[in-house]
């Protein structure tokens, strides 16, 4: 069975290298030459834990290449997977289909007889089937199969996350779909993966449903630390208990700045621009989205009022990364928050271990540091908003020591009390007890 990977983005790259550890031939393609040319020399071109090995071992092996030449590929696939983006549309927060189509007229126009067309993307319901008219239109003589298969990974542990997932979810409209999902699914389906095999519509909102979930979850246990502040509670004490709840559970329940990223944010816009253009309006989410936003000014005054009581200048922005062991930026807080700070007047100093690169682009006037240490050094104030290990390991005496102020926001919550002993920063972190 051959397999053509179109997009090799977060989600196209991690499924294209599994896929070709599965077993399979498979061929990824990108229209960016640069990245191609980039994964051809045997370079990983997103930071993902563990990626680079699978990818070098298996194009050393013949059993995976990169190429531009979309028609090509896709005229010699069994299976076509369809892994490009689906960001929001500019005004109206809806997703954008553009690229979806593009690469569905492209397919259409080089497909062979009874290939099966999967899209892997986050598509609102209704995609599905207005691709397989699509196609259908553009070639009537040709059968193929029209397959939702969205992806669940998450970037910083994708590879193991796609090796080992909750579940797999199919959507199909034939029999013929099905049995190719059973094939290319079939190592995971022998360590008893579950896979939910359903309709095109159901796929497409589960996926949704599941984002709009855990970003309600999020912003849930965001708004309990507000209450926690003002209270004297402590949020963290609180998630614990309520996580021990088999309904509830423990996972996202760590508040912080508010959510970002390249899913929870563009996700929760699209799913509720789909509920009100099909009047079942997802009043839960439009609130989520709203919370979220004003979470991550929020979080930014808070930073400029300290500022001002203290007469600090400067801020040391420790992490621009949504999350730890990614170097995705897209709609980070950092990206909301550094530029805020700076329309206070305040200078930044930032350092990310994997992220910068990415973040120069678009993040103006700031000093880039090569080390943590280095951009707590003359800072009035540090600011942590990406909880990466090395951070975490860090010598609070030593950061006290190099900065000109003593303030510490956590907006993590990744050190505690006994850290801050001796150090003498006044510690503020998310619905917590002020510390020092
Ligand atoms: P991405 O932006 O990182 O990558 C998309 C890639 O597709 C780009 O490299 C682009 O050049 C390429 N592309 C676009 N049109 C093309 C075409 N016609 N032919 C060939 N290549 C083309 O996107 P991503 O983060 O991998 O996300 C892809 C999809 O998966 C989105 O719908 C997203 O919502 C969904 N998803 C993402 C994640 C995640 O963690 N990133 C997780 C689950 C689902």
């Amino acid at each position: 069975m051959k397999i053509a990977m179109i997009g090799t983005g977060y989600v196209g790259l991690v499924s294209g290298v599994c896929f070709a550890e599965f077993g399979f031939q498979v061929t990824c393609v990108d229209k960016n030459p640069v990245i191609i040319d980039r994964l051809r020399a045997g370079e990983v071109t997103i930071y993902e834990p563990g990626l680079d090995e699978l990818l070098v071992r298996n194009a050393r092996d013949g059993r995976l290449t990169f190429t531009t030449e979309l028609a090509e590929t896709v005229a010699d696939a069994d299976v076509i997977f369809v892994a490009v983006g689906t960001p929001s549309r500019r005004g109206d927060g809806e997703a954008d289909l553009q690229y979806i189509h593009a690469a569905a007229d492209e397919i259409a126009a080089a497909m062979k007889p009874n290939a099966v067309i999967v899209i892997k993307s986050t598509v609102v319901v209704g995609t599905n089937a207005d691709v397989r008219a699509r196609i259908a239109r553009a070639r009537p003589d040709v059968p193929f199969s029209m397959v939702s298969n969205p992806e669940f990974l998450r970037e910083g542990s994708a590879v193991e996350d796609f090796l080992r997932p909750d579940r797999v979810v199919v959507g199909v409209h034939d029999d013929a779909g099905a049995a190719a999902m059973k094939r290319v699914y079939r190592p995971l389906y022998l360590r008893e993966t579950p896979m939910i095999v359903t309709t095109l519509e159901n796929a497409e909102i589960i996926k949704y449903a599941a984002n709009a979930f855990l970003a309600m979850k999020v912003t849930f246990i965001n708004e309990v630390a507000d209450l926690c502040e003002k209270a004297g509670g402590n949020v963290q004490d609180v998630a614990r208990a309520i996580g021990m709840d088999n309904r509830i559970g423990s996972k996202f329940l760590h508040a912080g700045p508010g959510f970002g990223g390249s899913c929870f944010p563009k996700d929760t816009r699209a799913y509720a621009a789909t509920g009100r253009k099909m009047d079942a309006p997802q009043t839960l989410i439009e609130q989520v989205v709203s919370v979220n936003e004003q979470r991550k000014r929020s979080m930014a005054e808070r930073v400029i009022e300290a500022a001002r009581r203290t007469g600090a200048k400067s801020v040391a922005v420790l992490g621009i990364a949504f999350k730890p062991n990614t170097d995705d930026i897209r709609e980070s807080p950092a990206l909301d928050i550094i530029p805020a700070l700076q329309k206070a007047g305040l200078s930044v100093r930032a350092h990310d271990p994997e992220a910068r690169e990415a973040a120069e682009s678009v993040l103006h006037d700031v000093t880039w540091c090569k080390s943590a240490y280095e951009a707590v050094d003359g800072a009035g104030i540090t600011l942590l908003l990406t909880e990466w290990n090395a951070y975490r390991a860090l010598d609070l005496k030593r950061v006290s020591t190099l900065m000109s102020g003593r303030l510490l926001f956590d907006l993590r919550n990744v050190f505690n009390a006994q850290d801050l002993e001796g150090s003498g920063l006044e510690y503020h972190s998310v619905g917590r007890p002020l510390v020092g």
